[in-house]
């Protein structure tokens, strides 16, 4: 199955504010939360929270990577739970503490602003993304328990990121992969974004598929389960492979002109794409990322 709406993905765990924008929340005596989407969303977290727990609050909030649309609402939500403890890895830590992160990511929060029309969401008011205070650092093997059934273990998968967190829980077999595994978009075209060492990306993954899968909970655009999740997978492979033969190819044509490759992949992986899609200057980022990181492999194969 593939799950592309809010609410119970299994028992204890949900989905909240938007499948483009999760949060997901994995209930029990000690309610963790994972990922805090857009600053715009916080508003739609928050009540989503509310009808979820009651009067109880999430104790622990998770971070996957330090990017703008995981990190957006941390500041809004812990306003609001105060005794919420924010975990992000030790690098995630020392990149939040950097005053021009912060600035790159309030910019790249009002820049998707509008994007809440596109999702049929309504903001009651707008919101301008803030720093916030780091509870906890996690790395490879942490292990954080929601109840006495649950627990949810931290696994560090760079590539995407050189921070990047992804959390398991092996009682259901489910795992958050935020953006390791690929965003689908909506045509089924899966795009893996590999914006800093392509060899640890292939790793993070491998790392991954390995394990024992019911679920996955994608960072954006959904969760696959059971007979989904192995065609799911073996298609974020497939297209990650494609999308690195292309650019190989479009950097021997272009003789390595990274703005020309850029062009040439926006126009057949962006342009056409419907919306709502990644935000554009979002993704001009990334793709520069994602294109001088295969120009490096490539650079790196030649010299070795
Ligand atoms: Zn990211």
């Amino acid at each position: 199955m593939i799950i592309f709406e809010t609410g119970k993905i299994s028992e204890n765990i949900y989905m909240l504010g938007h499948p483009v924008s999760p949060m997901y929340l994995v209930d029990g005596q000690q309610p963790i939360v994972i990922d805090t989407g857009f600053t715009f969303m916080t508003d739609i977290y928050l009540k989503d929270l509310k009808q979820t727990l009651g009067n109880r609050r999430p104790a622990y909030c998770l971070i996957t990577h330090a990017h703008f649309d995981h990190c957006g609402s941390t500041a809004g939500l812990k306003k609001h739970f105060p005794d919420m403890q924010v975990a992000v890895s030790e690098l995630a830590r020392t990149i939040l503490l950097r005053p021009s992160v912060i600035k790159t990511i309030r910019n790249l929060n009002q820049s998707v602003g509008s994007m809440c029309h596109d999702l049929g969401i309504q903001v009651p008011n707008p919101r301008v993304f803030e720093p916030f205070d780091i509870d906890i650092t996690l790395c490879e093997g942490d292990v954080l328990r929601p109840s006495d059934q649950l627990s949810i273990q931290a696994l560090e998968t760079p590539g995407h990121t050189w921070d990047m967190l992804t959390f398991y829980l092996p009682e259901q077999r489910m795992l958050f992969a935020s953006e390791v595994l690929g965003i689908p978009d909506a045509t089924g075209y899966i795009e893996v974004s590999c914006l800093v060492d392509y060899d640890q990306h292939v790793a993070s993954m491998k790392k991954l598929v390995d394990l024992d899968i019911d679920f996955i909970c994608l960072g954006h655009r959904g969760v696959y389960t059971g007979l989904d999740v192995a065609p799911y997978v073996e298609k974020a492979m497939g297209d990650f492979n494609d999308f690195y033969k292309t650019v190989c190819r479009f950097l021997a044509e272009e003789n390595g002109d990274i703005n020309r490759v850029m062009q040439r992949v926006r126009e057949y992986e962006y342009d056409p794409k419907p919306k709502p899609r990644h935000p554009e200057l979002a993704y001009l980022l990334n793709l520069e990322a994602r294109v001088k990181v295969i120009a490096k492999k490539i650079y790196n194969s030649a010299h070795e």
